[in-house]
Parts: structure tokens; C-alpha cells; sequence
């Protein structure tokens, strides 16, 4: 069992992706490390799964990007991911910790698994930030300051503005934030930690499923891996005229990327999507073909290092982001 840590340090929910730590989770340490710095408290992580060797390799990166101690849960029980049985443990962990802040990766686990456990515990959720920052704030009407409290910043009202949220009465301070909106830097040099076991005894309610067979689909496209993306838009106009895109792309040794309205169109799958509800990217440089840059796009990659955009309305707002701009039809 773990010893008891002092209260205040900065809590990582640790995901697996085939095997090794989501990338999603290092980004997670890297922020948490961050904040922690100002702070002055430690990166925490809990870890659940089977196998304490393997979970225990799975960890090291954690300790690499600047957490100081990983706490793992190691049980046959937890092989596969269960909201109650993984609940019960984060619970457990939080509860015995007491951090003030816990952070999840928005994906389908952190998105299934953070609304319980915040429930639990009685605290707030902010799900989906692109940002988190460290600061006070001040409550004039009650007379009351709060100093160095989590701002939880999301996209909200359709993307249209950029809300700072706080729970500062609430404790932990809790949210999910979504892969890639944090840059992951470099592993931090000759930093070390521990990794350590934390035993919890699950109970039999805990577990719904019996799994016979699990089945894994393999990720079709890795759009945050490119350095270069060439994308359409509706401004494509049709699934036939998108094979200009494919082709653009080929060329450069591309990957391809879409809008919204070109998914919704048909004219590529979903997984292509880059924005606020697809994947957020930076690669070194991003062709936008027909895509009028609406700031929900914008939120997926105007990180990208060059920017160039072809489109027939001089007005469209990607040329406000744009480095390089052709105005004129994409198909010439
Ligand atoms: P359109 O709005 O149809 O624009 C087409 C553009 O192509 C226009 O600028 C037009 O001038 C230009 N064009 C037309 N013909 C040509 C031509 N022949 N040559 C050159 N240019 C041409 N969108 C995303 O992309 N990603 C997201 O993740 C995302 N998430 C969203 C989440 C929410 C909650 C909401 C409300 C919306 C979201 N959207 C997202 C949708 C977003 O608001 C826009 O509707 C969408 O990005 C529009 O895509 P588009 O610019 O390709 O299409």
C-alpha cells in the first residue's frame, strides 16, 4: 500500500493504447508538470490494469515527462476497461490522495470514466479544455478570493467563444482534455520517480460483463503523426472531385485531412475530420483546399507551422490564419 502523500499534488489519470502509455497521458504529464512547477506540489498518476510487470513498464514514461510517483492498481479484473471496477479504483486512489486537481484525457475512457468519479466525489467536471492555467479569482459579490485555482478553458457555445471555467469551492478540481491540444515537448532529463503498487479491493458488483473476446479496430489514420496535411472542405464539392486532394497529397508525401462539411458530405470518413470534434494537429505545414476556416476548424490546427489556403472567397476567415493564401478555384 501506498504511504500517504501530502495533500495538493496534481493528479494524471494514465490511459493504455495498444499496449503502451496513450500518448494523450504524456501530454497530460507535461501540462500537470507544469502547473505543478507553480504550484510547488507533485505529478501523481494512477494506472489500472493486469500484469504488474506490464503495467509497470507502461508507467516509466510517466516518470520520463515529469510525474513523480505512479501508483498502479494491478488485478486479473481489471484487464479490460469497465467503467464500474476502474471508477471504484480512481475513486479509491483520489479519495486516499487527496490531490487538488485530477486530469483525464477527453477520449472515450476519460469521457465515460471522469463523470463517475467526479460524482462520487461530489466535484465539478470540465470536459473537453484546450487549455489549463493557474490563477486567482475573485468572488466581489461574496467578499471571497481564491488563489492559484485550476482555470478550466474549453471552446463553448458552439465554438463561438472561449470560456474559463472554476470550481473554486470544490475539491478535486477536476477535468478532461483532449488529445493533442497540448504540445508534448521532450522527456525531461534524468528525471526520476517511483512506481508504485496501490492495492483496492474490488468488490463483485463492480463488474457487469463477462469478456469472451475482445476486439480492437486499428486505427485507420494517424493524422497527428504527419508534417504535412493536405485537407478538403466543402468547397470540394463532391466525393469524386475529393481524389484531387488524395492525389495533392501523394505528391507531397501527405497525409489527408477534411472539414466538417466534407465528412458531413460524404466525401471522407470521419477520422479525417480535423477541428473541435475531430483531431487537433500540427504538423509543419497544412494545405487547406475549399475549407472556409470556421473557428471550429481553427481550433484543430491553427497550430500548424505554415498554413497555406486556396479559396475562391477572398473573404473566407482561413486567410486571417493563412501564411500563404491563393485566392481562386481549388480544382484549377
Ligand atoms: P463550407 O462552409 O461549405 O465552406 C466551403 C468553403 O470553400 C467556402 O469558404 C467557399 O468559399 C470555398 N469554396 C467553394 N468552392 C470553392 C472552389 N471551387 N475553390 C476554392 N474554394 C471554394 N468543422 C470542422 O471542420 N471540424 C470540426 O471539428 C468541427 N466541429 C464542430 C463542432 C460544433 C459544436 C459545431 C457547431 C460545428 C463544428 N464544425 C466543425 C463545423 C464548422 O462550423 C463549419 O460548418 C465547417 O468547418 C465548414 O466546413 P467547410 O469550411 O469545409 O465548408
Amino acid at each position: 500500500m501506498a504511504d500517504k502523500r501530502l495533500k495538493d499534488d496534481i493528479l494524471v489519470y494514465l490511459e493504455v493504447d495498444h499496449g503502451e502509455l496513450a500518448e494523450v497521458s504524456m501530454e497530460l504529464i507535461s501540462k500537470a508538470r507544469d502547473l505543478a512547477n507553480q504550484l510547488k506540489v507533485n505529478v501523481i498518476a494512477m494506472l489500472s490494469g493486469s500484469g504488474v510487470k506490464k503495467l509497470k513498464k507502461i508507467a516509466r514514461p510517466a516518470i520520463k515527462y515529469g510525474a513523480n510517483t505512479v501508483y498502479f492498481t494491478a488485478d486479473e479484473r481489471l484487464k479490460y476497461y469497465e467503467t464500474k471496477p476502474y471508477a471504484h479504483v480512481a475513486v479509491e486512489i483520489i479519495r486516499f490522495l487527496s490531490p487538488q486537481i485530477v486530469l483525464f484525457g477527453a477520449t472515450p475512457l476519460g469521457r465515460d470514466l471522469a463523470p463517475r468519479v467526479a460524482s462520487s466525489l461530489k466535484t465539478g467536471l470540465t470536459a473537453d479544455c484546450t487549455d489549463l492555467r493557474i490563477g486567482d479569482h475573485e468572488n466581489k459579490r461574496e467578499g471571497k478570493t481564491f488563489k492559484d485555482i485550476l482555470y478550466q478553458i474549453r471552446p463553448a457555445f458552439g465554438g463561438n467563444i472561449i470560456a474559463t471555467i472554476i470550481a473554486p469551492e470544490h475539491r478535486p478540481q477536476m477535468a478532461t482534455v483532449r488529445d493533442g491540444v497540448i504540445k508534448l515537448g521532450e522527456p525531461l532529463k534524468g528525471h526520476t520517480g517511483d512506481i508504485l503498487p496501490f492495492n483496492v479491493s474490488l468488490k463483485s458488483g463492480d463488474h457487469s460483463y463477462v469478456f469472451e473476446e475482445r476486439l480492437i479496430a486499428e486505427k485507420k489514420i494517424d493524422l497527428k503523426k504527419a508534417d504535412i496535411i493536405v485537407a478538403g472542405g466543402g468547397g470540394v464539392a463532391s466525393k469524386e472531385k475529393f481524389q484531387l486532394i488524395y492525389d495533392l497529397a501523394t505528391v507531397l508525401g501527405a497525409r489527408v485531412g477534411a472539414s466538417r462539411a466534407a465528412v458531413d458530405n460524404g466525401y471522407i470518413s470521419r477520422d479525417h475530420q480535423v477541428g473541435q470534434t475531430g483531431t487537433t494537429i500540427r504538423p509543419k505545414l497544412y494545405i487547406a483546399c475549399g475549407i472556409s476556416g470556421a473557428i471550429q476548424h481553427q481550433a484543430g490546427m491553427d497550430q500548424s507551422s505554415k498554413i497555406i489556403a486556396i479559396n475562391n472567397d477572398p473573404n473566407a476567415p482561413i486567410f486571417q490564419i493563412a501564411h500563404y493564401g491563393i485566392v481562386g478555384d481549388l480544382h484549377e
